[in-house]
C-alpha cells in the first residue's frame, strides 16, 4: 500500500507528477522537494531581455498545489537517499531533515553543459538554466554592448533574438557546419540562417570558441584564433541529467539518463523518473534517446505520478514534438530527422512536399505562408519524423505527420488522407481554406 510518494524537483515534470499521482489517488501523502519555484523555463529568454517580469513565469500557484493537498518544499535540497530504508536527507539552510517513501519519482531536470574553454569561469561568462541564471543576465545585460551566444540550438537562437529585439547585436558561434543541425535538414537549417542575419544577428557556423579571456570579467573571446570584444558571454551547448542521486541507489543509466520504461518506471521497484533527468524509448525504433524537452517532461510526468500511486497507465514509447518560434518563423519537428534516426540505427530518408505542386489549388493559404517541409521515411517508406518551417501554422501541418507516425503510415497513405483533409488536419485550418 502506497502512503507516501516524494518528488524530487519542482519543475514541469515534477508539478505534472504530483497532480496526475493526485488524481489518481486521493489518499495519499504528496511531497514535492525542490530547490526552485515551479516556472516557465521557455520564457527565461524574455526574462533576461525585460519584456516580463518574474511574477509572469511561474505556474501553478501555491494555492492550486495546497487546494490538491500537495506539500511544496521549495528551497529544500535532497542530499542523499538511503534506498534500503526508503528514506531521503533533504536540507535547507543549516537545517537537516530525514523524509521517508514509499515510492519515490526523481524530476530533478539536468544541468547545463559548460563547454571546458580556458576562461569558462569568468565574471559575465554565464549559461541560461535557472531561474537565477537569467536574473543574474538580466542585470547584467542593461549595460552590456556586445553579446557573444555560443551554441545555435533553439534556446540560443531564442535569446539572441530576444536580446536583438532590445537593440543588441549578439554574435552566434556554433560549432557545426550550420544551425539545428541534429532537428532539421540541411535547407531548412539555411532558411533560418538566412532569417537570423537578416534580423541582424551575426551568425558564425563551423566555427569554435577556443578560449574567453579577461581579468576577473570576460573582455573578449579567441574564435579559432580571431579575438573578438565582448561584454558578456552565455553558454547555450545543451543539458546533461542529474542522475547522481539515482545512481547511488541502484538505479540504471543509459547513455546519459535515468532508464525508464513506457510507465515511467526504473528498474528499481517503486522508483520512477521523469522530464530531463530520463533516458525514454524512442515510439518507433524502442530503442533509448535522451529528448530533453517540456513536451516529453510533461508525459513522462504524468505517467510517473499515476504508477507511483498504484494506477496504471502506459505508452509504447515517447514521440518528440517540438513547435518553436524563430525569428518569426515557425518551426516545427516531430519524431526523427535523418541525424536523431542514424543514432537508433534506422536508415532513413527525406522527401520534400511539394506544396506547388502537389497542393496547388487545395491549400490557397499555404502560398502565403510559403512552408517548406520534408518527411522522414525508413526502409519500408513508413513516416518515422516530419519538419516544417513556415510562417505561420506549423502546428498543423506537423499535425498530419504525427498521426502519420503513430499509425505507421506510408508515404502514400499519408499524402492521401492529407490531401483530403478528413481526419487529419484540424478543422480549423480546413475552415480557413478558400477564405
Ligand atoms: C531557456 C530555455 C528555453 C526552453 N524552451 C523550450 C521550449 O520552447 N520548448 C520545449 O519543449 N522545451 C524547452 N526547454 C526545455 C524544457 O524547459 C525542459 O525540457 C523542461 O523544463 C524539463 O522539465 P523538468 O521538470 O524535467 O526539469 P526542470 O524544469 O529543470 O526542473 C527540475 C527541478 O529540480 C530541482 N532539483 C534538481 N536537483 C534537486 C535536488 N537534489 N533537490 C531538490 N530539487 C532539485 C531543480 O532546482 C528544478 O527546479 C527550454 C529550456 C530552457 C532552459
Amino acid at each position: 500500500m502506497i502512503k507516501n510518494l516524494v518528488i524530487v524537483g519542482g519543475g514541469v515534470a515534477g508539478i505534472n507528477a504530483a497532480l496526475s499521482a493526485r488524481n489518481s489517488n486521493k489518499e495519499v501523502v504528496i511531497t514535492i522537494i525542490s530547490l526552485e519555484y515551479p516556472y516557465r523555463k521557455p520564457s527565461l529568454p524574455s526574462l533576461i531581455a525585460g519584456k516580463i517580469d518574474v511574477k509572469d513565469i511561474l505556474i501553478y500557484q501555491d494555492e492550486l498545489l495546497s487546494k490538491e493537498n500537495i506539500n511544496l518544499r521549495i528551497g529544500w535540497k535532497c542530499e542523499k537517499i538511503n534506498g534500503e530504508k526508503r528514506e531521503l536527507i533533504i536540507s535547507s539552510n543549516n537545517r537537516r531533515e530525514a523524509l521517508g517513501f514509499d515510492s519515490l519519482i526523481f524530476a530533478s531536470g539536468g544541468v547545463p553543459i559548460r563547454p571546458r574553454i580556458p576562461g569558462v569561469n569568468l565574471e559575465n561568462v554565464f549559461t541560461i538554466w535557472s531561474l537565477k541564471d537569467a536574473l543574474k543576465i538580466k542585470q547584467k545585460i542593461q549595460r552590456a554592448k556586445q553579446v557573444v551566444i555560443v551554441g545555435a540550438g533553439f534556446v540560443g537562437l531564442e535569446v539572441a533574438e530576444k536580446l536583438r529585439k532590445i537593440g543588441l547585436k549578439p554574435l552566434i558561434v556554433e560549432k557545426m557546419p550550420r544551425i539545428l543541425w541534429r532537428l532539421l535538414e540541411e535547407d531548412l537549417s539555411r532558411i533560418i540562417e538566412k532569417r537570423v542575419e537578416h534580423f541582424g544577428v551575426k551568425l558564425l557556423t563551423g566555427r569554435t570558441v577556443n578560449e574567453i579571456y579577461g581579468n576577473g570579467s570576460v573582455e573578449s573571446v579567441d574564435i579559432d584564433g580571431e579575438k573578438i570584444k565582448t561584454d558578456l558571454v552565455i553558454l547555450t551547448a545543451g543539458v546533461l541529467p542529474n542522475v547522481d542521486l539515482a545512481k547511488s541507489i541502484g538505479v540504471k543509466i543509459g547513455k546519459v539518463g535515468i532508464l525508464i520504461n513506457g510507465r515511467a518506471k526504473t528498474n528499481v521497484e517503486g522508483i520512477f523518473a521523469a522530464g530531463d533527468v530520463a533516458e525514454v524509448p524512442d515510439f518507433i525504433s524502442g530503442n533509448y534517446l535522451y529528448m530533453p524537452v517540456g513536451s516529453i517532461a510533461a508525459q513522462t510526468g504524468k505517467l510517473a505520478g499515476v504508477n507511483a500511486v498504484g494506477g496504471k497507465l502506459e505508452v509504447k514509447g515517447f514521440l518528440r514534438v517540438q513547435i518553436q518560434k524563430v525569428f518569426g518563423l515557425e518551426v516545427g519537428v516531430a519524431g526523427h530527422s535523418i541525424e536523431t534516426a542514424k543514432e537508433v540505427n534506422i536508415k532513413a530518408k527525406t522527401v520534400s512536399i511539394n506544396f506547388e505542386k502537389d497542393f496547388k489549388g487545395h491549400i490557397p493559404i499555404i502560398e502565403k505562408f510559403n512552408p517548406k517541409m520534408h518527411i522522414i521515411l525508413d526502409e519500408k517508406e513508413r513516416v518515422i519524423g516530419g519538419q516544417i518551417v513556415s510562417v505561420k501554422y506549423a502546428s498543423s501541418y506537423l499535425y498530419g505527420v504525427i498521426e502519420a507516425i503513430r499509425r505507421k503510415l506510408t508515404f502514400g497513405e499519408f499524402l492521401e488522407e492529407w490531401k483530403s483533409f478528413t481526419s487529419i488536419f484540424p478543422s480549423f485550418i480546413t475552415n480557413i481554406v478558400g477564405t
